[in-house]
């Protein structure tokens, strides 16, 4: 207790809350804050410093990023508008197999399940028969992206081969600012100053205040640390220790460049993600302008083999100079402690393989609005937002690994990922596809099951047992149901317009 018993709900009330850093998590908790708080009278304040600045890196999502931004009233095509924004149907993986491997993970699902019986079993029954089709060519969104095709899903899909997701690609400079724009609007106080120190009540420690350049103070009953790796207040102030991933995700840096759209082609609707000699490159495509990345192991690849991999192999040409960006992968132990909640780069990083930190952001945010404090700080809400994010990016790092340990190039780097330790949680869902071809469906779990089926197969690792309930299937019946799906597929994509074509009609989407 913190000297707040014996008051009443109203007294005990949360009255200020301070959200350190300007970035995009910043930002982010900013806007759903003051639209989730509006009836309630809290003030928000950001406290940010221009002269530090933001990651500037972050422009692959995933879908959940739209649910995000619909909660704030916020249309897909005003915050494609904003944002410079282009669609993406899921991440290309090229040469995680080895030399001329390529698969998509889409957002989307695969065929059609029946009888109980997932859609894979189905399909793994009629490649004993010699059809040699692709899983993907079940799946309109892997079928789409590959086409370079992309519109809205139907709103109504009539079966699941109908059915796929999207997140966008988008410009993270032009999103913070959005969203800035949003939170300023809905009343929240931006303070552009450095934070040079952080006051503690000496009574138990909670934070009082951070202290600012020129002698000014900004105090809060809640604080929410965005101010990135290096946690001003969730490391520095509250000790939070941080749990390292290391040994698990080898990649501890990467060089980011920009570069211009090169004329005459066309964005893709997909992230692309290619492995490179110790470590993978991105490519963003944005109306704009696209975003680049190597991201390695420094034990692997010394800085100027990491820059000679990337800049011969940019989506254009260079706009930018390339910076150096070091991290650590693993999380804060905890993400909350007293009156300090972290969120974004300074409650934990993985890699930015999947595009999952602003997901993370995103869960967090929900989390927070879910299990909203009073000034009590109930150790039993902080306990619950502790566990549920602990898991939830434990979770997210299972699925990250997965990809390194499938892969199948011959390089050092890649020999080690494939030879590591994996954690049990990792090698229990593994064990269960190769024995079963089942899925494990934990809590919190960022990544669906035809996500885990997409990574799977693009690695070629298959169940050992069909579902025994399909056995006995007639050839002829389930070569029919096949080839009438795969026909479904194949006739939406012809419908479909292309990704360009798409984002060229933008402005009429914004007027529907
Ligand atoms: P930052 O952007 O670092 O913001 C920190 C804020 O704190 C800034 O405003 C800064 O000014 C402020 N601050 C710090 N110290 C002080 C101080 N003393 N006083 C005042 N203010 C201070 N995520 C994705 O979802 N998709 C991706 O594709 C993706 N790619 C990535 C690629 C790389 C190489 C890396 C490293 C990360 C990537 N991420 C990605 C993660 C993503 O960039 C971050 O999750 C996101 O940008 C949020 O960052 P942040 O707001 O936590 O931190």
């Amino acid at each position: 207790m913190n000297g707040t018993s014996g008051e009443t709900p109203a007294e005990r009330a949360i009255r200020q809350i301070v959200i350190v850093g300007g970035g995009t998590a910043g930002w982010m908790v900013a806007a759903a804050l003051a639209h989730h708080l509006r009836h309630t009278g809290i003030g928000i304040t950001v406290v940010e410093s221009s002269d530090i600045g933001t990651i500037g890196v972050g422009e692959a999502t995933i879908p959940t990023i739209r649910r995000f931004y619909a909660r704030l009233g916020m249309t897909d095509a005003e915050v494609m508008g904003a944002t410079e924004a282009t669609c993406k149907l899921g991440i290309r993986f090229t040469g995680w197999g080895g030399p001329g491997s390529d698969f998509i993970h889409p957002f989307g699902l695969y065929g059609q399940d029946l009888n109980g019986v997932g859609f894979h079993h189905y399909w793994m029954k009629q490649r004993q028969s010699g059809d040699a089709t692709p899983l993907a060519a079940y799946s309109l969104g892997a079928s789409l992206a590959e086409a370079g095709r992309f519109d809205l899903p139907s709103p109504n899909p009539p079966s699941s081969l109908s059915v796929f997701d999207w997140a966008l690609h988008l410009d993270a400079a032009l999103f913070a600012q959005h969203l800035r724009r949003f939170a300023e609007a809905a009343g929240v106080r931006r303070v552009d100053a450095r934070i040079l120190g952080v006051e503690l009540r000496p009574d138990d420690g909670f934070i009082r205040a951070v202290r600012l350049e020129g002698d000014r103070e900004v105090a809060g009953d809640l604080f929410i640390d965005c101010s990135g790796f290096r946690g001003l207040l969730i490391a520095e102030a509250m000790g939070s220790a941080y749990e390292d991933w290391g040994d698990w995700l080898a990649c501890d840096a990467a060089f980011a460049v920009q570069s211009r759209n090169a004329p005459g082609t066309e964005p893709e609707p997909c992230t692309r993600v290619t492995a490179r000699a110790a470590g993978w490159q991105w490519g963003i495509p944005l109306r704009h302008r696209a975003g680049n990345g190597l991201v390695f192991s420094s034990r692997h690849m010394t800085d100027q083999q990491a820059l000679d991999t990337l800049m011969p192999n940019l989506m254009g040409e260079a706009i930018t100079e390339p910076r150096r960006i070091g991290f650590r992968p693993g999380r804060r132990k905890q993400a909350w402690v007293r009156n300090c909640v972290s969120l974004g780069l300074a409650s934990g990083f993985l890699e930015p393989l999947e595009s999952t930190s602003i997901a993370l952001i995103e869960n967090g945010i929900e989390r927070l609005k879910a299990l909203f404090p009073d000034r009590t700080f109930a150790p039993a809400v902080i306990e619950e937002f502790n566990d549920q994010s602990a898991r939830e990016m434990e979770r997210t790092r299972d699925f990250i690994i997965l990809h390194y340990w499938l892969n199948g190039r011959d390089e050092p780097f890649w020999r080690e990922r494939r030879e590591a330790a994996i954690p049990d949680t990792l090698a229990r869902k593994v064990a269960l596809w190769k024995a079963r071809g089942a899925f494990v469906r934990y809590r919190w779990e960022m990544f669906h099951p035809a996500s885990w089926l997409a990574i799977y197969d693009g690695f070629d690792v298959r169940p050992d047992q069909i579902d025994p309930a399909i056995e006995g299937l007639d050839p002829a019946g389930l070569a029919l149901s096949m080839g009438q799906m795969k026909a479904a597929v194949a006739g939406a994509v012809a419908r479909t317009p292309t990704h360009a074509a798409f984002l060229a009609g933008l402005n009429g989407l914004r007027a529907a």
